[in-house]
Parts: C-alpha cells; sequence; structure tokens
C-alpha cells in the first residue's frame, strides 16, 4: 500500500437505470435511460476487488493519502478507488475543492441547541458551495471522454438554481478548451452573487423567465436532442463527485459514525443521495461499521420529498409540488430529478441500519432565516440552506427523534456571502409577503453612520481624526486608560 502515489488499481464503470435495470457503458455521456427515461446511478462492476481488503487497509491508506502531495489525489479523488476509479492522473481536475472543515458548534449555540453539533462547511469549496464536488468528477470525466474521442468542441449546459452554473462555470473555464460553458438560469430566481460567478467564469449566461423546473425541462430537451453535454443532477458523475462529503465526514470522525446524525437540506436531493451512496459503500467496504442515521430538511414551500415520507408507507404516492418562494432558494425545487435515486437508496439505507436511519423533517421560511442569522452570530458562515439545517434540527429535536447522546453533522451547502440578500431583507424588514418572514427586530443590525459628509470636507487630517474618535468614545461609553 502506498498513499502518496497515484493508484493502479481500476474498475469498471457502467450506468444503471434505476426504472428498468438497464445497464449501459461509460464510452458515452448518458442522462437517462434511452429505454425508459429512468435516471441512472453509477456502479463499479469491479468493486467486489476492493473488498479483498478489510476496512483497517482502506482507513490506513485513506488517511495516509492526506500527505500526498499529488494535486490528482488531494480533493475528492483522496478517495479514488471508491470514487470513478477508471480516471487517468492527467485527467483529475483539481481546483482545491472538498476537505472542507468541520466546525463545531460554539459553545453558547450548542447550549442553547441543547445537544451537540458541528456544521461542515462546505460554502469554503472553491465556487462557494458543495456543487464543486461533482463538478470536479463530472468534468475530470468529461476531460478523459474528450481525449478519447479528439472532440474539438464540447458545450456543457445547465439548468440552474445558482450554485450549480458557478461552479460548471469556474471548472469549465478553467479547463479551457475544446470545453465552454452555457448556463441557463431562471431569470431573478439566482441571488446578484450567484449571477456574478458564471459572468466572471466567462461562461454564456442565458436568462428565461419561470422557475428552476422551468429551465430544467428545457435544458433536457436540448440534451435529448442535440449534441451538448448535460451537467445537472441527471448526469451521475456529480453524485459520485458528491459522495466525498460522506467520506470526508466519516474520515473526520475517526471513521466512527454510527452516533452521527446528518441533516441535508433536500432540492434535487442529489445530495442526499450522494451522501446515503456513500456510506453505504463504506460499510460495504468494512470502513464503518455502523451507518450514521441521514435526515432531509425541507421547507413547506418546496416539500416533496418530506410529503412523500411523511405518508403512511402503504399509501405513498410520489407527487411533484408547486414551490412558493423560499429563502432556502437552492432547494426551492418541486420535481427532485434525483427523487427515485433517494428512493432506491432510503430502502438500502434502512434495510441496514434501520427503519430511524432516514427521515425527512419539515421547516418554515421563518424559522430557516431565523436559524441561519442565530448561526452566523455565533461565528458560522451559514447559507439558508445551512440555516435550515438548523432549523431541522432544532425540529427534530422537538419531536424527539434525535438524542442527547448522539452528534449531528449540519450541511452548510454554501457560504453565507452569496445570500447576504436574505439577510438584508432580514435586518430591514423587507421580505415580500409570499415568503411569510417576520424578521426579529432585536436582530437587526445595521451600519450607522457617525459624521455628516460636511464634516469631514471642513476639518484637516488631524481635527478629524479627533472629531471621530470623540464621536465614537461617546457611541461606545469607552472608558479612559487608568
Ligand atoms: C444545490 C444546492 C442545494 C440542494 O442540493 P440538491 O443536491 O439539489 O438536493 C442546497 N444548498 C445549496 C447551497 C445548493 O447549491
Ligand atoms: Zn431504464
Amino acid at each position: 500500500m502506498n498513499g502518496l502515489t497515484f493508484p493502479t488499481y481500476r474498475g469498471r464503470m457502467e450506468y444503471v437505470c434505476l426504472g428498468c435495470g438497464k445497464r449501459y457503458p461509460i464510452d458515452e455521456l448518458l442522462y437517462t435511460c434511452p429505454d425508459c427515461g429512468g435516471v441512472f446511478l453509477l456502479e463499479n462492476i469491479d468493486f467486489d476487488a476492493l473488498e479483498k481488503h478489510d476496512g483497517a487497509y482502506w482507513r490506513e491508506l485513506f488517511d495516509a493519502r492526506a500527505a500526498s502531495r499529488s494535486t490528482a489525489l488531494r480533493g475528492i479523488f483522496r478517495y479514488y478507488e471508491l470514487m470513478a476509479p477508471v480516471l487517468e492522473e492527467q485527467d483529475i481536475v483539481y481546483l482545491g475543492e472538498g476537505l472542507t472543515p468541520v466546525v463545531e458548534a460554539a459553545p453558547a449555540l450548542r447550549e442553547s441547541v441543547g445537544m451537540s453539533f458541528a456544521y461542515k462547511n462546505d460554502g469554503q469549496n472553491p465556487s462557494a458551495s458543495f456543487k464543486d464536488r461533482g463538478m470536479a468528477c463530472a468534468f475530470s470525466y468529461l476531460k478523459a471522454l474528450t481525449r478519447k474521442h479528439g472532440w474539438d468542441e464540447v458545450l456543457t449546459v445547465c439548468a440552474s438554481t445558482g450554485d450549480t452554473s458557478a461552479a460548471a462555470a469556474l471548472y469549465a473555464s478553467y479547463v479551457g478548451a475544446p470545453l465552454k460553458s452555457v448556463v441557463l438560469l431562471p431569470h431573478g430566481k439566482v441571488t446578484p452573487q450567484q449571477l456574478s460567478q458564471p459572468l466572471g467564469s466567462g461562461a454564456t449566461v442565458l436568462e428565461l423567465p419561470g422557475v428552476f423546473d422551468d429551465c430544467m425541462k428545457v435544458v433536457e430537451l436540448l440534451a435529448e436532442q442535440y449534441r451538448v453535454a448535460l451537467l445537472n443532477s441527471k448526469n451521475s458523475w456529480r453524485i459520485l463527485g458528491q459522495e466525498s462529503y460522506a467520506y470526508e465526514t466519516a474520515q473526520w470522525y475517526g471513521w466512527n459514525v454510527g452516533n452521527l446524525c446528518l441533516f441535508v437540506p433536500i432540492g434535487n436531493a442529489g445530495n442526499i443521495t450522494a451522501i446515503m451512496s456513500g456510506m453505504l459503500k463504506l460499510h460495504r467496504l468494512g470502513v464503518i461499521d455502523r451507518l450514521p442515521r441521514v435526515f432531509g430538511v425541507q421547507s413547506e414551500h418546496a416539500d416533496p420529498v418530506y410529503r412523500y415520507y411523511a405518508a403512511d408507507p402503504a399509501s405513498r404516492r410520489w407527487e411533484p409540488v408547486k414551490v412558493r418562494p423560499s429563502v432556502a432558494q437552492a432547494a426551492m425545487i418541486g420535481n427532485p430529478v434525483s427523487f427515485p435515486r433517494v428512493a432506491r437508496l432510503v430502502e438500502r439505507y434502512t434495510e441496514v441500519r434501520g427503519a430511524d436511519a432516514f427521515q425527512v423533517v419539515e421547516v418554515t421560511e421563518q424559522q430557516i432565516m431565523d436559524a441561519m442569522i442565530r448561526a452566523n452570530r455565533h461565528g458560522h458562515i451559514a447559507c439558508t440552506q445551512g440555516g435550515e439545517c438548523l432549523a431541522g434540527l432544532l425540529r427534530a429535536v422537538e419531536l424527539g427523534l434525535v438524542n442527547g447522546k448522539e452528534h449531528a453533522v449540519l450541511d452548510a451547502t454554501a457560504h453565507s456571502l452569496k445570500f447576504a440578500g436574505f439577510q438584508d431583507m432580514y435586518f430591514s424588514d423587507t421580505f415580500p409577503p409570499e415568503y411569510g418572514v417576520a424578521p426579529d427586530p432585536a436582530l437587526a443590525n445595521r451600519p450607522e453612520l457617525l459624521l455628516e459628509p460636511s464634516v469631514r470636507a471642513a476639518q484637516d487630517d488631524a481635527a478629524y481624526t479627533k472629531t471621530a474618535a470623540e464621536v465614537i468614545v461617546k457611541r461606545l461609553g469607552l472608558k479612559k486608560k487608568q
């Protein structure tokens, strides 16, 4: 075993249709089953060969790789054998994604929540969301494919609630020709920060009126009939890359995850799919001996997965919902592409760990905003979806779904700065009524202008420093040094 050099093991991967079970080779970029329209998961049919080693071998190997200086092994491909072990070292794209910090909840916050928990800050990825994990894998595969076929132009397209396009545009601009990035956004439904990202990366940014679900249908139609590479959640290479979140979390906790409760916001349901899939792989190899529990969180303004699992198992029926405006905008999806993947994985997951291994909790818009503000006033950097996770934990505590001996890990899926506009609306009490958010006035935080501009104009530098200091002393009630 050598953790420092690029692995020699190669697997054989296939797309497996979750609708009809048919298998397809990976020498083409497929999104949905040509036969039945089902979504795929990627499977390594030589996974058995990995089982020849015991859990201790893998734990040691992955730990040893932490010291590797090879860029190909520094990010999500630290777990190469579990990820996409068909790629060559030269194909791997690394922009510093993955290995994001797990930050324990600030003591005062932990006390007030009544349970120990941590945030895993996936907003510290290069484009400031977890989407980079999936893109690193999808673009590595695209690079391999382009090299093999000698293609001279590949248009990558995606519809996005903001972060997918930011990540896709970033990776496309880094790889460069023959890859070119086009992103399709619902007009007015992504934050200014998210919009600035693909623009800054030089992508072609197209907007349409409507919501994300509308844009999704358009890119799907394009991908069906034209030569483009689709980078939405239907792209199962992205799901693979996102599994790295599970591997990192397990590694961070010393591969002891049996008492963890992972809280994950659900939008298109790709992230929660990947986390369950990743944990199941670790379990199969004996790297972990018990699965962590997984809690999906949805806003009542976009809650199809919650509704499905809240229903009595006998009468469960999958039904997309019409979304209402949500501060958890990146998860504002009424017809999640990956729902069939979730359904499949939940079955396996609960088979292994028991009925309480997977649940979905629902929270209000108000609870999401309150939780985000509360977390960030304790030194965290949660986006609205990260706030949604904390709201979900509070709800789970309230419902008695978690116990004091467990430890929760909340996915802060993006950086708080991407969603600064919602914080502004909270502080200035300017939420449009359809969100249904009334801020706590005690939390309103605004800059205070201390002097009129005319004062600055009227004084020289020395006088101005003195005047300004005096106003501050008065404002803060500062006492002179003895
Ligand atoms: C995409 C996204 C989500 C939703 O993840 P899914 O995989 O679509 O369920 C949540 N939070 C952020 C910040 C996102 O970008
Ligand atoms: Zn099929």
